[in-house]
Order: C-alpha cells, then sequence, then structure tokens
C-alpha cells in the first residue's frame, strides 16, 4: 500500500520566478509548491502525495472542489505534486518521527479510478497466491533504490493507462484475471474476449509449462482510452515462470513474446544504464506515445534487464508524466 500521508523533511526550497507568495520545495522526490516562509529547510512536515482523499474538516475544505482529492496542479508555471501541512495537522499524542506513516491516523484514503463494467464479470475467486499482482512504485520515493542500483543495466517501456490483466495456464488450467481477481469465462468480458482473439489457451498449452503472463487491457471504454484506439487490445510487460517464481528476464521475455507472437508494451529504450536522478526520470517521462504519437504517454516503467530482487523489490518503478496527469487526471 502506498504511504499517501507520511512526516518528510522539506529538502529544498528555490524562489519560483515572478512569484513573491509562494516558493518551490523538494519532499522526497517531489517537487512541490508550498506558502512562502511556511518552512525552512530541514523543517519537518506533513506530506499528502497527490491522490490522497483528504477527510471532511474544516482544515481541508480548501479541497472540497476538487472533491477533497489533491492533485497535479501547475502554479505560476511550476508543476506541484501534493501538499505539505504544518505538524500541527497531526492528532495530539504522536510521537515525531521522520517518515513515519500517517496514513491512517490523519483519515487519509487513496483515490481509485472506477472500473469498467467490461473488466469485470462472474467472480471464480481471488487473485491466485502462485502469481505476484502487478505494482510499480513510483520513482519518487525511491532515492535508497537508485542509490543502491546506479548503473545497472536497465530497459525502458512505456506505461500504458489501462488496467492490468493476467493469463496463466497451471497444470493444464488456464486462468483469466484482472489485477484483483479471477474470472469465469463469459461473453461480456473483454479480458476474456481478447484472450479468445489471441488464442492465448493454445498458444500457452503448447508450451507444457507453467507461465503467467501480465498485460495492460487497453482501448475503448477503458480508463479514458487516451491513445484513441479502436476495441480493445493487450500489451504484455510480465512473463513469470510459476514453478521457478521468476520473471523472466528482458532477453527471454521478447524472445517468448515473439514466439507466441504476442505484442509487448512499447520499448522506449531497449539499453538503459541506471542514472541516480528522480527528475531525470520525471523529464524522460514527459512525451509522446509510441502507440498514439498525438496523445501524451501515461509515463514510462524503467527496469533491470536482469530480474533481481533487494530486500524483496524488483528493480522496476515508475515515473508518471506530470503532462498527462495535468491533462487528463481530473
Ligand atoms: P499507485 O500505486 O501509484 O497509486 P496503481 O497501483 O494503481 O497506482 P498504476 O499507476 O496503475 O498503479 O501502475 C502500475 C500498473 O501499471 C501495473 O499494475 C500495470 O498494470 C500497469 N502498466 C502499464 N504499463 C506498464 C508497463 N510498461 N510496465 C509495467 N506495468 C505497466
Ligand atoms: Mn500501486
Amino acid at each position: 500500500m502506498r504511504k499517501l500521508v507520511s512526516i518528510q523533511k522539506i529538502k529544498s526550497l528555490e524562489p519560483i520566478k515572478g512569484a513573491d507568495a509562494i516558493e518551490k520545495a523538494q519532499v522526497l522526490g517531489w517537487q512541490l509548491v508550498v506558502k512562502k516562509g511556511e518552512f525552512k529547510v530541514g523543517d519537518l512536515c506533513v506530506y499528502c502525495e497527490i491522490d490522497s482523499i483528504m477527510p471532511d474538516k474544516p482544515e481541508f475544505a480548501f479541497l472540497k472542489p476538487r472533491k477533497m482529492r489533491i492533485r497535479t496542479v501547475k502554479l505560476r508555471g511550476q508543476v506541484s505534486q501534493g501538499i505539505c501541512f504544518k505538524l500541527s495537522v497531526l492528532p495530539k499524542g504522536i510521537k515525531i518521527a521522520e517518515d513515519l506513516d500517517v496514513t491512517e491516523i490523519m483519515g487519509v484514503e487513496k483515490y481509485e479510478a472506477p472500473i469498467p463494467a467490461s473488466l469485470s464479470g462472474i467472480m471464480k475467486g481471488k487473485f491466485p497466491s502462485f502469481i505476484p499482482k502487478t505494482d510499480e512504485t513510483r520513482v519518487q520515493i525511491l532515492q535508497d533504490l537508485l542509490d543502491k542500483n546506479q548503473g545497472a543495466k536497465c530497459y525502458i517501456s512505456e506505461k500504458l493507462d489501462g488496467s492490468s490483466v493476467t493469463y496463466y495456464m497451471k497444470d493444464g488450467e488456464f486462468g483469466v484475471c484482472s489485477r484483483n481477481l479471477e474470472f469465469i469465462e463469459d461473453d461480456e468480458n473483454s479480458i476474456w474476449k481478447v484472450a479468445r482473439e489471441l488464442d492465448l489457451e493454445n498458444k500457452l498449452r503448447s508450451l507444457n509449462k507453467n507461465y503467467a503472463l501480465q498485460a495492460e487491457i487497453v482501448g475503448e471504454s477503458i480508463q479514458k482510452n487516451t491513445l484513441k484506439l479502436r476495441g480493445q487490445t493487450v500489451f504484455f510487460f510480465n512473463v513469470f515462470d510459476i514453478d521457478a517464481y521468476k520473471y523472466l528476464d528482458f532477453d527471454d521475455f521478447t524472445a517468448f513474446l515473439q514466439s507466441l507472437e504476442l505484442a509487448s508494451v512499447p520499448i522506449i529504450e531497449k539499453e538503459y544504464i541506471l542514472e541516480n536522478d528522480i527528475n531525470k526520470f520525471v523529464e524522460m517521462s514527459i512525451r509522446k506515445s509510441l502507440i498514439n504519437p498525438n496523445g501524451w504517454c501515461e509515463g514510462i516503467v524503467i527496469r533491470s534487464h536482469k530480474e533481481q530482487f533487494i530486500n524483496n523489490e524488483r528493480l522496476s518503478f515508475k515515473a508518471i508524466n506530470p503532462k498527462f496527469l495535468l491533462k487528463y487526471d481530473n
């Protein structure tokens, strides 16, 4: 679960050209606007990330027109992500410590985009426990991971704004799942429809091994279909060897998809040596989509060629395009 609200240090403060009431602050790897003079560098604050839904209390009443949700905004030409409050917004009696997660104590909930009807259906069960669920962490909170992995050979793919799907073959049984559930076949469910169109069950069966394939389903009526696609289809981003409990490395992943004639998410850079610069990743994410060059790409996903686990985490993370958020996330 994302740490939406936590106690964090003001890392830096900088003036904004032409603005005298506000200044630019950095908290974790996030850039945001604060009231001038409200904080000093090194101060602790209560930092609320974008997608926080604040409780309906007088101190957050200014968010009412925005349905209490903290979003990416632009102020005086400066992109601002998140809000810093003084420590005094915390309930009394909390032991202040940097990085402390106060999401629950503050009564903050996470904004979740609604799931379109075509992606739900007759539930077969929960998401299978023998496959990891899909997720990507935002680069803004990954300074430690970058410190440790600078120089690693990575690749960069385009992050698509659809919905996560998982197809698997386990001991002869074919399964179809959304991000959190498994479904029984039905004609209304787009995830099943795409599986049949791509002949996925037979393709997986032909391998005689237990694999899970994870993809983003995109197209009409999914999210805002910002790439204006016709119909619906999937682009794969994970091939998981269920018996070895391991993701395929990039080369094997690519070869696997080629041999089954399945599309991977668009690859922006096949070889990228990991740099230690959060702002640079955000800059890199500001680009048009390789699928539809008229639309903003939602973001990028950077991942190591060789799959590795550090503290049980993959070297894989996302940077979301702030221009995409400003345009569509409202
Ligand atoms: P958050 O945790 O940041 O609030 P979230 O958990 O809803 O948001 P997303 O923003 O949807 O996560 O990002 C993770 C998802 O991105 C993955 O679960 C996957 O479905 C999807 N995705 C789209 N394109 C890619 C890609 N190229 N590589 C990996 N995952 C991708
Ligand atoms: Mn997530």
